[in-house]
């Protein structure tokens, strides 16, 4: 097992990772930027090295000088967390060079899946079902609009190196091609520097639906049921829960299957997740596969009862996993609290946290970094807080998250709060009946 693991990543997922490393009696080192000097990461941990300037270059994803603090302190492990270098083949490949060892899959898995239209080409071959579409990179706007023809609209572009909802457009009809083609195309080379993009069908009124996995160097993988992340704003997730209200038996077994399928089609080995949607037929398709750690791992830890992070370190010291699959015991949902303003359509809202009261009682997680005082940088991403609430049923889930958002007090910024509070009293969302669109028509009283 490691002695000492350098946790290069910042916020809420930082602390985790310190956390699981405090229970299994390993050190840790917390790297952060002189705007994260005063965050609870860079307390707790037991060690801490400044790595630069705010913004995310001159910090986070400053490879040497992350080098530089795993040498001054004798780490023998990096944890990359999620987003920053999380999927960074070349950082992978840097740690293997220096002797140190990368919590997370070889760089080698990492590119396999990298890169959106190679990844869909491999499950193409290992017979996964993906959405129908193009293979490879669009070479101008007239292939896009022959495909696009052939495959019947509407379509959607996608950035082949992209992330986070962006470099995505939605077509309907042809005369919208070209004008969507060049916006993605000039997106995806600003925010990737990459501007390749492929076009699949546009499903419609999907659902998003992943399965968890998790996978050993000794070619044993399996998974740990699904999370349903159809609550989303402009492709980015605000709400997961575990099970999907959609799911049945049946084709979690098969969604199952196939996530398996997927992962041993490159010998996976760490956690990882596998994206699909699922239309109202329960027909389901690849999208993407995740190879790192997710931020709504957590509803899949309370409803199997696992550390996913201790799962993931040992991995990657060598254990082997029991090769069999686990199915949800509870019921678990998650909401991220970001510092935006509902009211004004989720605008950012960074600055000082003058009063905090956490929510708590039975069935209630908080996964945060923040405390009465802490300061919100502007430089990166806006969640946090995750709330999570578990209980027997989707029922009593929801009436626990209520409860504990009706707790929750974060005075001093705008949080995402009230829109979460709305959504819990939902008719359509109770029942479960809601897909990727959901939000689209959802209007905040
Ligand atoms: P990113 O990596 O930017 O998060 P994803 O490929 O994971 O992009 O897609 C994000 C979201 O975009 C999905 O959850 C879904 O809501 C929507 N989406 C992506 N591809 C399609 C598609 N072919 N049809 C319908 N919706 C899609």
């Amino acid at each position: 097992m490691f002695n000492k693991i350098l946790i290069a990543n910042r916020g809420e997922i930082a602390l985790r990772v310190i956390r699981t490393c405090r229970e299994m009696g390993i050190k840790t080192v917390a790297v952060y930027s002189t705007a994260d000097k005063d965050s609870l990461h860079v307390k707790f941990a037991d060690e801490a090295v400044c790595l630069g300037r705010p913004p995310s270059s001159e910090s986070y994803l400053n490879i040497p000088q992350i080098m530089a603090a795993v040498e001054i302190t004798n780490a023998d492990a990096i944890h990359p967390g999620y987003g920053f270098l999380a999927e960074n083949a070349r950082f992978a490949q840097i740690c293997c060079e220096h002797g140190i060892k990368f919590i997370g899959p070889t760089p080698q898995m990492i590119t396999a899946m990298g890169d959106k239209i190679t990844a869909k080409e491999t499950m193409i071959k290992a017979g996964v079902p993906v959405v129908p579409g193009g293979e490879g990179l669009l070479e101008s706007v007239e292939e896009a609009k022959s495909l696009a023809k052939d495959i019947g609209y509407p379509v959607i572009l996608k950035a082949t190196a992209g992330g986070g909802g962006k470099g995505m457009r939605v077509v309907w009809e042809e005369a919208e091609l070209e004008h969507a083609f060049n916006t993605a195309k000039a997106e995806a080379g600003a925010s990737f520097k990459n501007d390749g993009l492929y076009l699949e069908k546009y499903v419609e009124e999907p659902r998003h639906i992943e399965i968890q996995i998790a996978g050993d160097r000794y070619g044993k993988v399996c998974h740990l049921s699904e999370r349903d992340c159809s609550i989303q704003r402009r492709h980015q997730k605000l709400v997961e829960e575990s099970p999907s209200p959609f799911m049945t038996d049946d084709l979690r077994e098969k969604m199952g299957e196939a996530a398996v399928k997927a992962a041993s089609a490159i010998n996976y080995e760490s956690v990882g997740t596998i994206e699909f949607l699922v239309d109202k037929h329960k027909n389901f398709y690849f999208m993407e596969m995740n190879t790192r750690i997710q931020v709504e791992h957590c509803v899949t830890e309370e409803v199997t009862n696992f550390d996913l992070v201790k799962e993931q370190i040992k991995i990657a010291s060598g254990e082997s996993i029991s090769g069999r699959n686990y199915y949800p015991e509870m019921h678990a949902i998650e909401c991220r609290i970001n510092a935006e303003d509902p009211y004004n359509d989720f605008r950012p809202s960074p600055g000082k946290i003058t009063v905090l009261h956490q929510p708590g009682g039975h069935g209630v997680r908080i996964d945060s970094h923040t405390y009465a005082g802490y300061v919100i940088p502007p430089y990166y991403d806006s969640m946090i807080a995750k709330i999570i609430a578990v209980a027997r049923t989707r029922e009593e889930a929801i009436n626990t998250m209520s409860r504990a958002l009706s707790e929750y007090v974060i005075e001093g910024v705008k949080t995402t709060i009230p829109f979460h509070q709305q959504l819990m009293r939902n008719e359509d969302f109770r029942k479960g009946n809601f897909t990727t669109k959901f939000l689209e028509s959802f209007n905040m009283l």
